[in-house]
């Protein structure tokens, strides 16, 4: 039986672990390994400490399906519509720029629903807080390590964390990228900024007419989401609760800094947007260091192979664009290259 380890359960990990599981009539030991406490990546959603139904979109926040990939990708779409995974947007966000014939949706239990629907259906063993730190060649498996446990190994490794992720992974990995490889590598490149999301008491009204806003005059602040809202859940058990992105320019200049000291930099602006905010009752910070792809590899169709025998491949929103459509791509990508194996 292949043993296939994904790393990764963000949604390129996740698709793959579904499709391939689709794609292979044969035994199939798949397993995922995420460093994380979660399944979502950077389409994660956080709870509230006081109400596990009090949730926030720290990263991506609504799907924008143009009309090319509304035909390309429609069975995805499809699917998730069908499971009630993603519904139409249909709260207003203020400044949102709409090309002619795009679509947006939403996800109405939190953007991770999306990744936690394709591990279910992928069937995999999924492990969080298990960071992968080495991968080396054994007897033609990939013997991988992590932080903690002992290593293991597998017949083909998927890798889908972001690309400066996995320049930084030790072991013979580091032999085989090709120069070649490893100059498209390190051209990936990556905006960094940060999220918060705010949690509220039951009841507690926030009085403003959008349920998001760009915002193009602030130097922190650039995007401002009542999330339960956005997601048309408004109910009187649940608290609202409040996302906000930083700037780019402003998550660049304070990556590095304190994150106390950016929470107070971050509630300063917001007082100036949101003036007479009631206290939340929970908060949670999210340093993006990574967050949307500027520059993704060249001359890549949308994986790169880094290894045959045994197989190592990587892929993810570094090899094609940062959105719901860029990962999907990615995943059709891994698991045509995967077929040359089964
Ligand atoms: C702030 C923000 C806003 C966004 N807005 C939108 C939007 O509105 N619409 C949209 O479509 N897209 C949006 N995006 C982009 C979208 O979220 C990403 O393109 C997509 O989630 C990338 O998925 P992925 O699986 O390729 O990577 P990731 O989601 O990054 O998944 C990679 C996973 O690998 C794990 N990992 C990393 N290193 C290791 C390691 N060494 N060992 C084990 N695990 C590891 C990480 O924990 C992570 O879970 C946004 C992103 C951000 C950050």
């Amino acid at each position: 039986m292949a043993r296939v380890l994904i790393v990764g359960a963000g949604l390129t990990g996740s698709l793959c672990a579904a499709l391939l599981r689709r794609e292979t009539s044969g035994p199939l030991y798949l397993t995922v390994w995420d460093k994380a406490g979660d399944a979502g990546g950077r389409m994660t959603t956080a709870s509230s400490p006081h109400n596990s139904q009090c949730t926030a979109d720290l990263g991506a926040q609504y799907i924008t399906c143009t009309p090319h990939y509304a035909k390309k990708h429609q069975s995805f779409y499809d699917e998730l519509f069908a499971h009630g995974i993603l519904k139409p947007l249909t709260s207003p966000i203020e400044g949102m720029v709409m090309k002619e014939g795009d679509c947006n949706f939403v996800a109405p239990q939190g953007v991770s629903s999306i990744i936690k629907h394709y591990l279910k259906e992928s069937g995999a063993e999924v492990y969080f807080k298990q960071c992968v730190t080495q991968i080396n060649l054994r007897n033609d498996k990939w013997e991988v390590s992590r932080e903690t446990g002992c290593p293991k190994q597998f017949d083909l490794v998927v890798l889908t964390m972001p690309v400066p992720q996995i320049l930084q992974l030790h072991g013979d990995i580091t032999n085989l990228i090709s120069e070649c490889q490893r100059q498209q590598l390190e051209t990936v490149s990556y905006s960094s900024r940060y999220a918060l999301g705010l949690f509220y008491e039951a009841g507690t009204k926030i009085d403003v007419p959008w349920a998001g806003q760009y915002i193009t005059s602030n130097p922190c602040v650039r995007f401002v989401s009542i999330d339960n809202k956005k997601r048309n859940i408004e109910s009187s058990e649940i608290g609202p609760s409040l996302v906000i992105h930083t700037t780019v320019p402003f998550g660049v200049t304070y990556l590095e800094h304190k994150i106390e000291d950016v929470q107070e930099l971050i509630f300063q602006q917001l007082e100036n947007i949101l003036p007479g905010l009631p206290q939340p009752i929970a908060t949670k910070y999210q340093k993006w260091r990574y967050s949307q792809v500027t520059n993704a590899a060249a001359n890549c169709p949308g994986q790169m192979t880094l290894h045959l025998k045994p197989f190592l491949v990587c892929g993810g929103d570094g090899f094609t664009q940062s959105n719901f459509d860029g990962c999907i791509t990615s995943a059709l990508c891994v698991l045509e290259a995967l077929k040359n194996y089964f």
